[in-house]
């Protein structure tokens, strides 16, 4: 399941809408709908749209914030709380972290002030109220909209904004992992609280936040985990090295023999010179097996067009392209092309799980 739908880029960002955003804008039209009929629905569909730009001015306030520390981002998420610009990488030091994140605020703040200013001009010419009866409510609840949403990115629950202050303030004195890690339970507790308020209240809009807040948090968390755990390791630092292999003419017998005798779940498949050609995985023999005979050579049956790693692939770009690959594993190749190792899922999950012991004993 897809979870968000890209809809523009504008400056090399993509702009992409979360489902459970689409899911509110929905719940309101029809809310709207049942108790004024198809006008009250389109005049709720515009606000929400106009609500969708003060949350994107909101993002890009952060984004251009991230560009002066040359920083891109590549995509902004929208969801129910406001939106998640994911940038390329984090900010370095803490202060410009505390920088990115105060600068989508700002720039609420800064459309609340215009409203605020709109609202004083439009309140001495009733001329102009009486005009158009949808802009006379349009303003105000804008207004609101942003002071609300100032306030609520503002709260010190991570990953709102007032979150990722708490955590550049935390970082800045303990560390990057400390700092993410306080912050994430802040914002779960947070996220049980909206929650309970929720349920208290029969407030459908504030479990979807508090589910989103909960989970943000954690994926944040185990992020932030991943690659503080991850740093100065390589593709070649985590790889096992000690492998089978299997030549291009070797049959599924003989495959499954390997398999049955050891741990190893998938094969580089190599040519005489121990070139890579291929990757058999065991959904592939199981597949093969079942379709073709004992007797069938491994390279009927494996997966071609696996791009391989080279030992020097730095531990979060290595763990990028296994996710992006769809296989269980990817053989790592040397500079002459020769299969020295391979990675799979369970060494990532087995150094997130001893490394940390290491780095603190150490
Ligand atoms: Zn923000």
């Amino acid at each position: 399941m897809r979870w968000s739908f890209k809809v523009a880029t504008v400056a090399g960002t993509e702009i992409k809408i979360h489902v459970t955003f689409l899911l509110l804008v929905g719940w309101w039209a029809f809310d709207a709908w049942q108790r004024g009929g198809m006008v009250a629905a389109r005049a709720s569909v515009v606000f929400l749209l106009l609500v969708f730009g003060c949350i994107l001015l909101h993002e890009f306030g952060h984004i251009a914030m991230a560009r002066r520390f040359g920083i891109r981002t590549p995509d902004v998420l929208l969801s129910p709380i406001g939106g998640v610009a994911r940038l390329e990488r984090m900010p370095e030091e803490p202060k410009q972290e505390l920088l990115v994140a105060l600068a989508g605020p700002a720039v609420t703040l800064a459309i609340a002030a215009a409203l605020w200013g709109l609202l004083r001009v439009l309140d001495g010419s009733s001329d102009l109220l009486t005009f158009d009866p949808l802009r006379l409510r349009l303003v105000p609840a804008l207004f609101q909209l942003n002071v609300a949403l100032l306030l609520f990115n503002l709260l010190p629950a991570f990953p709102m904004d007032g979150g990722r202050v708490l955590r550049a303030i935390l970082a800045s004195r303990k560390g990057l992992a400390w700092g993410t890690r306080i912050a994430a339970r802040v914002g779960q507790i947070f996220a049980f609280a909206f929650g309970a308020i929720g349920m208290y209240t029969g407030s459908f809009l504030l479990l979807i936040i508090a589910a989103f807040v909960y989970f943000a948090a954690e994926a944040e968390a185990r992020a932030v985990h991943t690659r503080v755990t991850g740093r100065g390791v390589t593709a070649g630092g985590m790889m096992i090295t000690d492998l089978k292999l299997l030549r291009v003419y070797a049959t599924l017998e003989e495959a499954v023999k390997l398999l049955l005798a050891g741990e190893q779940r998938e094969f580089p498949i190599v040519d005489n010179e121990g070139r890579l050609e291929g990757l058999l995985t065991r959904d592939d023999l199981v597949r093969g097996l079942a379709t073709a005979s004992a007797n069938t050579t491994v390279e009927q049956v494996m997966s071609r067009g696996v791009v391989p790693l080279t030992p020097g692939v730095p531990f979060e770009e290595a763990l990028q392209r296994l996710r992006t690959s769809g296989l269980p594993a990817l053989p790592v190749v040397n500079a002459s092309g020769l299969v020295v190792g391979l990675l799979t899922a369970d060494n990532i999950t087995d150094l997130l799980l001893v490394r940390p012991h290491l780095v603190k004993s150490s």
